[in-house]
């Protein structure tokens, strides 16, 4: 697995070693934190590094990837393209090489809602157009196409995962979500309960019924059980597919807030901001697919049973 340090990769390392897979760590620890990862399971390295993953992979005899090594900030990627191109896309190319040199055939792709860009309507279908709106959008749209034709020339198979808005953490308060700077909104709503200093709602004047963009939430749990089923389906000899992983429900900004004042029992402190730049009013994903060919099933993504994972993880290491 690429960027098993980081927060989504993380609670699947956990969930795959729990299933009793043998699990190795690629993570260059740029994002990711050494103690997330089960020790002697972590290989410091980079997915740049085409010969040394050839040899590790030929030495552990790798029968599939699960590549979640990425940069994920959208506002970043419009301000520095370049970084998002070349971590995402040529890491991707480089590890794509270095699996067809050591023989690897299947990969499981961390992709996102955000190759969607705008839809045109809501739930969203797969077949719905790719059209991103970021550069980080269009890296993981590029890797996408990337395995389409490593596909058709070299038969190595995979799934994308199109995420929605991972969130929650492991209920132990063991794994969470931990980014630095932090962008994402729950996160940043509890650091708003714990600190005193307000959180700013980007935007109020969305086509949306309180004003305030809806997503998906997802906890990250179900998001990790979604990657296990994928790796199952390749081992078992599924084609290379596409699914959405999303719960089919949306939750505005403003619910957020209220549902982490519910499980806090405190006021959020918050102002009003603009938009923020390349924010659709409402990404909701249609989950159908995944659950009729894969037999997923969201289990813990109730808004309110996220946000109180959360705000566990969040009070422990805060
Ligand atoms: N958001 C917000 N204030 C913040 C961070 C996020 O209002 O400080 C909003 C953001 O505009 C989006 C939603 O919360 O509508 C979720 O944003 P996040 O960055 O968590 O995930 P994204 O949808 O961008 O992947």
């Amino acid at each position: 697995m690429t960027g098993g340090a980081g927060y989504i990769g993380s609670h699947t390392v956990r969930l795959l070693l729990e299933r009793g897979y043998d699990v190795a760590v690629v993570d260059n620890l740029s994002k990711g934190y050494r103690q997330n990862v089960p020790a002697g399971l972590l290989h410091e390295m980079d997915v740049a590094s085409t010969s040394a993953l050839t040899g590790l992979m030929r030495q552990l005899k790798t029968e599939a990837v699960v590549h979640f090594a990425a940069f994920i900030a959208v506002g970043e990627s419009m301000a520095e393209p370049e970084r998002y191109f070349v971590n995402n896309v040529t890491g991707s190319l480089s590890l794509l090489s270095a699996m067809h040199a050591a023989g690897v055939k299947h990969l499981v792709f961390s992709s996102t809602a955000a190759v969607y860009g705008n839809p045109h309507a809501v739930p969203i279908l797969e077949t719905f157009p790719i059209q991103p709106m970021s550069p980080y959008g269009e890296s993981k749209v590029m890797v996408e196409t990337l395995l389409g034709w490593f596909d058709r020339i070299h038969h190595l198979t995979s799934v994308c995962l199109r995420y929605f808005n991972a969130a929650g953490s492991a209920p132990d308060g063991a794994l969470g979500e931990q980014h630095e700077p932090e962008t994402h909104l729950i996160p940043l709503v509890l650091r708003a309960v714990l600190s005193g200093k307000p959180v700013t709602i980007f935007g109020e004047d969305y086509d949306t019924p309180d004003g305030t963009c809806i997503r998906d939430y997802i906890h990250v749990e179900d998001l990790a059980e979604a990657h296990i089923l994928a790796l199952e389906y390749l081992l078992a000899g599924g084609s290379s597919d596409q699914f959405n992983v999303g719960t089919g429900s949306g939750h505005s900004v403003v619910e957020v807030i209220r549902a982490v004042e519910e499980v806090t029992g405190q006021k959020v402190p918050y102002v009003t901001g603009t938009r923020r730049e390349g924010d659709p009013a409402s990404l909701v994903a249609s989950s159908d697919k995944l659950q009729s060919k894969l037999g997923w099933q969201p289990r813990s993504s109730e808004l309110k049973t996220i946000v109180k994972h959360a705000w566990d993880f969040a009070r422990q290491h805060t």
